[in-house]
């Protein structure tokens, strides 16, 4: 089990995992893509919640990883386990794949963690697909990131709007054409009640793979970076994206959050 330093204790963070809850945000994004108001959702979280709120394992990519998800490097075997894993940085769990593949035989790759180390590229297609699903889309929406984690910070930049819902600044602000400082859960309960839809009650582990809804497929375009390492931008690091970027500045509807 891996432990982390909190409050001068040492936590089990395998035990914080299976007890976590998926919040109001995450079921109401549930909701919201059963209704087709959601095509597509990228987490850099690594607490594995989308995924056991009953969010479509199509429609979605952890890009830093899953606590709770396993895979194979050689054949791409998935699967989500009932428990998180007790190591991480794509390290073997012990046990073989064990996939039979298209000529017959038998996968004998170790299976690993799915949660990046810092040296480690974003895992594919995810990111791919989040690229080409964050340039189709009208709009994006980030809720609760200060988007500081280069490349997936670039990845709301890249759809026709962004709306920020963060407490903090975030590094993408001046592209924002819409920012809401608030907690994620609260601005969401005002979205789900404005759309007058009801947010789902979390009723335990749900592992759904497949979208009900078809998902179009969408063309890749060759504009991606060409390292998809991750990197926290520091402050004295400049920014190229701010000076290039050309999408018109769009009048900035700042709420504070004690008027919320
Ligand atoms: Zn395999």
């Amino acid at each position: 089990m891996w432990t982390r330093e909190a409050k001068g204790e040492k936590v089990e963070e395998g035990i914080e995992w299976s007890n976590a809850r998926p919040s109001k945000t995450h079921m109401a994004l549930v909701e919201l893509e059963k209704r087709g108001h959601v095509q597509w959702l990228v987490s850099q979280n690594v607490d594995g919640l989308h995924a056991r709120s009953g969010f479509p394992l199509n429609r979605f990519a952890e890009l830093h990883g899953n606590v709770f998800a396993i895979h194979c490097p050689s054949c791409k075997y998935r699967e989500i386990q009932d428990n998180p894993v007790e190591f991480i940085g794509q390290k073997p769990i012990g046990r073989i794949c064990g996939q039979i593949n298209s000529r017959g035989s038998t996968c004998r790759r170790q299976l690993v963690d799915s949660v990046l180390d810092w040296e480690h590229d974003l895992p594919e297609p995810f990111f791919s697909d989040s690229w080409a699903q964050s340039e189709a889309a009208d709009l994006s929406i980030v809720l609760g990131s200060s988007l500081q984690i280069q490349p997936a910070n670039t990845l709301p930049t890249l759809s026709r709007k962004m709306v920020i819902i963060n407490l903090s600044n975030t590094k993408m602000d001046r592209k924002a054409h819409l920012i809401i400082k608030s907690k994620c859960d609260f601005a969401i309960e005002i979205l789900m009640q404005k759309l007058k839809i009801d947010i789902p009650e979390w009723t335990g582990p749900t592992i759904v793979k497949e979208s009900s809804l078809k998902l179009e497929p969408l063309p890749i375009k060759e504009a991606k970076p060409k390292t998809t390492r991750r990197k926290r931008k520091t402050k004295s690091e400049q920014d190229p994206d701010y000076t290039s970027h050309s999408v018109p500045k769009a009048p900035k509807n700042e709420i504070p959050e004690n008027e919320l």
